[in-house]
């Protein structure tokens, strides 16, 4: 597999290069070069095949043979070990659970892959790889889960002290072996600032293998296209045989580009949705074809409170392939919608006195864009990805239904965990002097 940098289609790398290094030196994103349409037969064995089979044969089709399929197939089954059930709620409308990994998030999809495939690439190498992260939460807990006992890998996490919820916090600090967390006495951007301070830190990194698990690192987009086709198998054993459009609520917009890659691939779907909150650069974007990048604002969706999405760079990448400059090839596909937290508040009230469907504050957002789009287009049928489960979000959840909800058991277990993490202050020199000493 060949993928270049969205500023400069020449410079051609590796699968390898573009997992270990996560981001271009000109500061673009990492693309596949080559995006061909499954085979036919794909599509006709689909919907015997189980999901594990099915991410194996698209995972295969993109990635050709730089992994050998041994390996790969393997790498895939490990990753992907919990279930993606899809819920109909009603004749036109279904929820895909992307919530069932170790961290109740679809991020685990993500994580899980990249982990792998690094782990992978890394075991020629005979130093060991230091993963450095900061969290604000919810990143965190997944890459955490995602590395924990990877062979050759290590990782540091860094969290702000007090500013995670007790049930993150646990998720950060409770499993040990090679995962490390540093309570950091300071905000999230201190977190930030020590790791960026390292990644630049010439005589730090000759002395230790440092990386990254980047949120726009192409491995964990690739393994988000799996799920659509999934999704589109469970509609087919159905007998739902209405176009399908899938609704995603969104931030940062690796899981919607993620869905255009399945689209690439030959999955049809009729349209994708983008839903965010009030947080609407993209939903503006495909107004007014201007895209304006702004400060974030604090929403119950919180997840999604991005005021400069990441992959819009490799959104337009897509869409300029098409050497149609006259149409907006990108508003065919993407139809945006964006709803405040009011709305939101109503939309989860709602679909649980309907449906009895509890749904998370980032679900009910992708509830409320299908609900409008399909005033438009009435006969489509649309998947919602609940991209995490109610739980996370208990209080606000709870607040609005005025009933409790179950943690699920694995989650829950958690809080009896001890918590071990390394309190250091926001020094950069006390966070050198413990890493160079540290017996990792
Ligand atoms: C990260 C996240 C999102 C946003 O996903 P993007 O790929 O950044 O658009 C939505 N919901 C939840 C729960 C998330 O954790």
């Amino acid at each position: 597999m060949q993928l270049y940098s969205t500023k400069n289609k020449k410079n051609l790398v590796t699968l390898k290069e573009a997992v270990m290094k996560g981001l271009p030196d000109d500061n673009g994103l990492f693309m596949p070069k080559n995006i061909l349409p499954l085979p036919d037969f794909f599509f006709k064995d689909l919907p015997k095949m189980s999901f594990v089979e099915i991410a194996q044969a698209v995972v295969t089709h993109l990635i050709g043979d730089d992994i050998p399929p041994t390996a790969l197939n393997q790498l895939v089954e490990e990753a992907f070990n919990f279930p993606v059930p899809l819920i109909q709620i009603d004749d036109k409308m279904a929820v895909l659970e992307l919530f069932h990994g170790p961290s109740l998030a679809f991020k685990d999809f993500g994580a899980r892959f990249m982990a792998r495939l690094m782990g992978f690439f890394n075991q020629v190498e005979k130093e060991r790889l230091i993963i450095l992260v900061a969290t604000s939460g919810d990143t965190g807990g997944a890459v955490a889960s995602g590395f924990y006992k990877t062979p050759g890998i290590e990782v540091v996490i860094l969290y702000p002290s007090g500013k995670v919820s007790p049930l993150q916090e646990k998720q950060l600090t409770t499993l040990g072996h090679n995962i490390t967390a540093l309570e950091i006495d300071g905000t999230f951007d201190d977190c930030q600032a020590i790791v960026k301070t390292a990644f630049l830190d010439k005589a730090l990194n000759q002395k230790l293998r440092l990386s990254s698990a980047n949120s726009i690192n192409i491995a964990r987009l690739i393994p988000q296209s799996l799920y659509y086709f999934e999704a589109y198998k469970q509609l087919q054993i159905a007998n739902n045989n209405l176009p399908v459009v899938f609704s995603v609520p969104s931030g940062n917009f690796g899981n919607l580009t993620a869905g255009i890659l399945a689209k690439q691939m030959g999955l049809p779907i009729e349209h994708m949705i983008a839903a965010t909150n009030i947080n609407d650069i993209v939903p503006l974007y495909l107004k007014t074809g201007r895209f304006e990048p702004k400060i974030s604002i604090r929403t119950i969706s919180n997840a999604m409170d991005v005021g400069n999405p990441s992959n819009f760079a490799r959104l337009k990448d897509f869409y300029q392939k098409e050497q149609c400059h006259t149409c907006d090839m990108m508003g065919q596909d993407i139809k945006g919608y964006a709803f405040n937290d009011d709305k939101t508040k109503e939309a989860v009230k709602f679909i649980y006195d309907r449906f009895q469907y509890i749904m998370d504050p980032h679900g009910a957002v992708g509830y409320l864009a299908l609900k409008e789009y399909q005033q438009v287009y009435p006969e489509t049928m649309g998947v919602i990805l609940e991209t995490a489960h109610p739980s996370k979000f208990i209080e606000d959840v709870e607040n609005i239904l005025g009933n409790k909800i179950t943690v699920p058991e694995r989650l829950a277990r958690l809080a009896d965990e001890p918590k071990s993490a390394i309190s250091m202050s926001t020094n950069y020199k006390d966070f050198k002097e413990w890493i160079c000493n540290h017996n990792f």
